[in-house]
This record gives C-alpha cells, sequence and structure tokens, in this order.
C-alpha cells in the first residue's frame, strides 16, 4: 500500500524536569523578554503556583479558573489582562487553568508558558474551548498554543490518585482518538502508540504508589504525547460526545473521558482493524479493548457516566447534539440508534463488549 500523507508539526518549547520547574520559568520568562508576567492559578493551584513563580516578577496574579471555561469568566480575565498590560500569561495548573490563558490569548495574541498539574494535555495543542448558554464551543487557533511548556513531575504529586487516574485515562482517550480523527497519519498515530504505552505504565505505578516520582514523569511524558497527537489528529467521535457531555450536562472532564473511552473503542475499533491492531501492540496485548479493560481494572478507572451526575433523561438531548459532530471519517457511522446505545451503556458501565459485537453484527 502506497505511504501518502499531510502532516503539521506545531512548534513548541518542551522543557520536562522534576524539581526543575521554578528555574525553567525564570529563564522563559527571560529568554521571551516579557516585561508584565501574569500568572493564573485557581486558589487551590495558587501555593504551587507561587512556588514556581519564585523567580520571576509577576504583575498580576488571577484566580478565577473555572472548569470549560465560561465566557464571562474569560472575558473578566482578558480584562484583567488588558487593564494590566500584560505581555506576557504563565499558567500553572490542570486543563482549566491552562484553558483560560488559552481564551486570552485568542483575541490579545498574548503568549502563553503553560505549567501543567495534570494529564489533560491542553498545555500541547492549539485547541480552545468555550462556553456559553450551556454550549461548549472549541476551536483551533495558533495563538492559544502555548510557547512554551514546562513539565515537572514533582508538581503532580498533590494530584489525588483517583484524578491521576481519570486524568491520565483523559490522556489516553487523546491517543485512542488520534487513531481514527479526522486528520488521523501515520506521525501523530505513532506519538499516540508511545503515548499509550507511556500512559499504561504510568498510571499503575501510580496507583501502586502515589508519591514515586517515576509513574508520575510516564504519565506526564505520555500526557504530552497523547495532546500532540491529538492536536494533529483533530478530534474524533470520542471528543465529540465527552465535550457535549461536558458543555451541556456540565460532567467533570476527566472522568466523563476516562469512563465514555472504553466504550467508544469497543464500537470502532471492529471497524478500524489497524488502529486496533496498533493500539492492542502498545498496551503489549492482542486485542485493543482488553488491553484498556486491564489496564482500567489495574487502576480502578471511573466507570459509568451515573456517577457523575448524568441521567437516563439526558441521553436524547445528547444524542441530537453529538451526532451531527461525529467526522464523516469515523470508522463506524454513528446513528441516533446506536449512539444512543452507546451513552445508555456508558450511563450503568455495562460491559463494553456487548457493544463491539454489534459493530460485527453490521
Ligand atoms: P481541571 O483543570 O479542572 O483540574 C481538576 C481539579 O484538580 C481542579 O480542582 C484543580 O484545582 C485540581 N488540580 C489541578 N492540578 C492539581 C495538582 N497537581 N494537585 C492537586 N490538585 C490539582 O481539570 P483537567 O482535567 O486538568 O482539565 C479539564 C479542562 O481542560 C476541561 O475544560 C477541558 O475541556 C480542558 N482541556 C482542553 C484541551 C485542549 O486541547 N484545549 C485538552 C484537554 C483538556
Amino acid at each position: 500500500m502506497s505511504l501518502e500523507f499531510n502532516h503539521e508539526t506545531l512548534g513548541q518549547r518542551v522543557l520536562f524536569g522534576t524539581g526543575a520547574a521554578a528555574a525553567n520559568l525564570a529563564s522563559e520568562v527571560a529568554r521571551l523578554g516579557a516585561s508584565k508576567t501574569m500568572v493564573i492559578a485557581s486558589e487551590f493551584e495558587e501555593a504551587m503556583a507561587r512556588e514556581v513563580a519564585a523567580g520571576i516578577d509577576v504583575a498580576l496574579w488571577h484566580s478565577e479558573v473555572v472548569m470549560h471555561v465560561p465566557i464571562e469568566v474569560a472575558e473578566r480575565a482578558r480584562k484583567a489582562a488588558a487593564d494590566a498590560q500584560i505581555d506576557l500569561l504563565v499558567c500553572v495548573g490542570g486543563g482549566s487553568t491552562t484553558g483560560l490563558a488559552k481564551a486570552i490569548a485568542m483575541t490579545t495574541g498574548i503568549p502563553i508558558i503553560a505549567v501543567p498539574t495534570t494529564y489533560a494535555g491542553s498545555e500541547a495543542t492549539n485547541v480552545w474551548g468555550l462556553t456559553e448558554a450551556d454550549r461548549k464551543t472549541t476551536g483551533v487557533d495558533g495563538k492559544v498554543l502555548p510557547a512554551t511548556v514546562i513539565y515537572d513531575a514533582q508538581l503532580t504529586l498533590s494530584l489525588p490518585v483517583d484524578l491521576s487516574v481519570a486524568s491520565g485515562l483523559n490522556g489516553m482517550a487523546h491517543c485512542i482518538d488520534s487513531m481514527w480523527g479526522p486528520r488521523a497519519d501515520p506521525i501523530n498515530q505513532a506519538l499516540a502508540a508511545e503515548g499509550i504505552r507511556a500512559l499504561s505504565q504510568g498510571l499503575p505505578a501510580i496507583v501502586a504508589d502515589p508519591q514515586g516520582l517515576e509513574g508520575r514523569e510516564q504519565a506526564l511524558y505520555g500526557a504530552y504525547l497523547s495532546a500532540v497527537a491529538f492536536a494533529s489528529a483533530g478530534s474524533g467521535m470520542h471528543h465529540k460526545i465527552c465535550h457535549v457531555l461536558g458543555g451541556t450536562f456540565n460532567l467533570p472532564h476527566a472522568q466523563t473521558h476516562a469512563t465514555v473511552l472504553p466504550y467508544v473503542l469497543a464500537f470502532n475499533a471492529p471497524a478500524a482493524p489497524e488502529a486496533a491492531a496498533r493500539i492492542a501492540s502498545a498496551f503489549g496485548t492482542g486485542d485493543a479493548l482488553q488491553g484498556l479493560q486491564r489496564l482500567r481494572q489495574q487502576v480502578s478507572a471511573p466507570k459509568a457516566l451515573a456517577d457523575y451526575g448524568f441521567t437516563e433523561a439526558g441521553i436524547a438531548q445528547a444524542v441530537e447534539i453529538a451526532l451531527p459532530l461525529i467526522p464523516q471519517n469515523n470508522p463506524r457511522s454513528a446513528t441516533e440508534q446506536n449512539l444512543a446505545e452507546l451513552l445508555s451503556a456508558a450511563l450503568i458501565g455495562s460491559d463494553p463488549a456487548a457493544l463491539a459485537a454489534q459493530t460485527l453484527k453490521g
């Protein structure tokens, strides 16, 4: 078979070093020549951010961070940045914090240095997300891609084990969706496969030893790869479904991804044998779904959307919004009926293998 593809690699500096965040941030702020830095960190993340920012002059601290970036929260942060004549944004925190920095960069072009403290991966993508009137909108804009990412596994030690697992499986979802995203190509698939390998080693190590750095480093490395792959491949079926669940039903991001992932994998894998074989081999197993389920069992992954506030009453609306968003190139066509079945299974946490069997039937 001939090999032909168009691939775009995003330009970004990545500094990865445990215990080195403060020193790396100071040298990056100097290198970028900024004079008025705004540090964004939620109240919960602020103590950590103050340590990371110990070596820089901070013109403005901003702590109003809300998951899925409601538009009014973005507007207030944009105004605060403009009023203080900010020329550099530093975000220290999870994907919600990075998301707010992106919302400011989107309208101002101010560069971002991202210091992520979860495995969400937003720091390595040019994707922004905003929520307005209960609808989450996402888009792509080069201005929101952080100029520099500073990874320090030490900053993730405080992330509780259950959130680490959910967040790491959010990274895993980037990898798996990258196998069939609208712009999937051999480069992003190779990155995704290495991301699956790193996350599947890192997450059980975190569960076994939450204060150990090795698992945390593997998970961060995997999270970065997963996001690079995802930014290149584009949002596939899994992300479209989860964005609706997050934006319209306000379900928690990482846990929603962690819960829905096996159902999308079961739905698509039989119709995408090459991708499924790559995923299986990255897990070191013969079957993609078995590999994911083995990992999920090892780390006691989230199981049912009902545990996060989703109810049967929401399925029809979720299907109505998500169905038109699912990419045309998805390996298996989504219909009102099969999408409702997928969500019904994820709602109660039933065995995803049943969906795979349906895919095989046609
Ligand atoms: P989050 O940023 O909301 O963080 C979850 C919770 O963990 C928060 O309470 C936060 O304060 C806390 N926390 C963060 N780091 C911690 C640490 N080291 N120790 C202890 N607590 C910590 O959640 P998230 O899952 O990281 O990010 C979700 C958001 O990111 C969503 O809005 C999602 O849409 C967005 N996202 C965007 C992209 C993209 O490419 N644009 C990719 C992934 C996620």
